[in-house]
């Protein structure tokens, strides 16, 4: 196809004229790997289709919400009959609170939820709500996990643990960090020292269980225990980030996943989006009710949103968390997703390229590398080059995978045997190349 005739290409240019990048979130914009982005134009089961009609597997899934595929008819149908009853009316409404009854039935150490509508709405709300019930300012982020773009979560680290971090975008003042403290995932000794430190000002330190913002990176299970334990001990609120964890790698969320090896192991407050919104905005924060009546219109918190618990998208929320429910349905999704990292793995191994890979549930990630990384550091010493010419080489095989060496992939209900039969040959014929260079 030849620049005048390929849609995307014409497309992109014309989305730069009047969008900043020509995107409306800076990832979609290819400028890590290169090239230019795919304009879709629709999607169904495991597919989308991009402006030049061509399809591609897609293991983004809208980056997690989409975990039953696009277009599930349960889904399209609870959307539809929700949209003839209105858009929005800024009251409540009945199927809002059967969305907070069901996901706290789901994920059982929230007695209460709020609904928002992004994740970082989410993340933010949940950080004043733990100052707010603390009455303390400071706190704790592991660098390489994201928690949307709310300024003081916008930091890296600073030079040392005595200090605080550094804004990672221009427009954050160095003020609105200086509470952030970043630290290094899995690091335990960082850990201590810095609850030694700063233990009696800490609200709260917030983390993603299993960080999918850094491709795909675990918390060790000693790690979020240890997480768990100076948290109590110093008052301070433990957060678990399961925008993209939450409802994808388990029914239970994350929590449950760690609570295997820690019985009765709980977070103080967890952070939801993504799956609960089923492909519309929505997303959510709870905790037990002690910690929740902090929040207006019953305490001192102020959190608010005109489209909060909009009843097109609690109608997509609660059709995709009932699917969700059906009994064998993460055991399916996980197979799948170890059926693909196996299957990358053994070509990668016949090939003799470097190559590992982790999932749980729908959510999964590999590497360059022979084992697994444990923290942000190991990930971006991945060989760009390499990482960008398998993305690029899946593309053109019509395998859509995350553009950025940094994020995780997502399983769906609706992706078969011989999708991912399909992906394990792309990838082969990739390693073939990678394995000569
Ligand atoms: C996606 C994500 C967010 C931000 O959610 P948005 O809806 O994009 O604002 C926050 N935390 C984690 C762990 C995420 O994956």
């Amino acid at each position: 196809m030849t620049p005048n005739t390929d849609r995307n290409i014409a497309l992109f240019e014309r989305a730069k004229l009047v969008i900043p990048g020509g995107v409306n979130s800076p990832v979609r914009a290819f400028k890590a790997v290169g090239g230019t982005p795919r304009f879709v134009t629709r999607a169904e089961g495991a597919y989308f289709w991009d402006a030049n009609g061509q399809r591609y597997i897609d293991y983004i899934g809208s980056w997690g919400p989409m975990i039953l595929g696009h277009g599930h008819p349960a889904v399209v149908k609870a959307v539809q009959d929700a949209v003839l009853e209105g858009f929005s009316y800024g009251a409540p409404t009945e199927r809002e609170v059967e969305l907070a009854e069901e996901i706290l039935r789901l994920v059982p150490s929230m007695d209460m939820v709020r609904l928002v509508s992004s994740g970082t709405e989410a993340a933010m709300s949940a950080i004043r709500l733990a100052r707010g019930a603390t009455g303390r300012s400071k706190l704790i982020k592991f660098e390489g996990c994201y928690h949307g773009h709310a300024d003081a979560l916008l930091v890296k680290a600073g030079s040392g643990l005595a200090t605080f971090g550094n804004p990672t975008s221009a427009g954050v003042p160095a003020e609105v960090v200086q509470h952030t403290l970043v630290l290094e995932f899995n690091n335990l000794e960082q850990l201590e020292e810095a609850f030694a430190l700063h233990g009696p000002e800490l609200a709260c330190l917030m983390m993603e269980p299993i960080a999918g913002n850094m491709n795909f990176v675990r918390a060790s299970v000693p790690f979020v225990k240890r997480c768990r334990e100076l948290c109590s001990q110093h008052g301070a609120l433990l957060i678990f980030d399961e925008v993209m964890t939450g409802f994808r790698v388990a029914l239970g969320s994350a929590q449950s996943v760690y609570a295997r090896d820690l019985p009765g192991f709980e977070p103080d407050i967890t952070v939801m989006g993504k799956v609960i919104g089923g492909g519309m905005p929505l997303a959510a924060f709870g905790a037990r009710r002690h910690i929740m009546n902090f929040l207006a219109p019953l305490g001192a918190v102020y959190q608010a949103g005109t489209l909060s618990g909009n009843p097109v998208a609690t109608a997509c929320g609660l059709a995709t968390l009932r699917e969700i429910q059906k009994p064998g349905f993460f055991d399916e999704l996980s197979r799948k997703s170890r059926l693909l990292i196996d299957g990358l793995t053994q070509a990668a191994k016949t090939e003799g390229v470097a190559f590992c890979g982790d999932s749980e549930g729908g959510m999964f990630g590999f590497f360059l590398f022979d084992q697994l990384p444990q923290n942000y550091a190991k990930v971006m010493t991945t060989d760009n080059a390499r990482f960008n010419q398998l993305f690029h080489g899946l593309l053109d095989r019509g395998v859509y995978i995350a553009p950025a060496l940094y994020e995780a992939g997502f399983m769906s209900a609706a992706h078969t045997d011989a999708d991912i039969a399909t992906t394990v040959a792309a990838g082969h014929a990739l390693f073939k190349q990678l394995g000569q260079a």
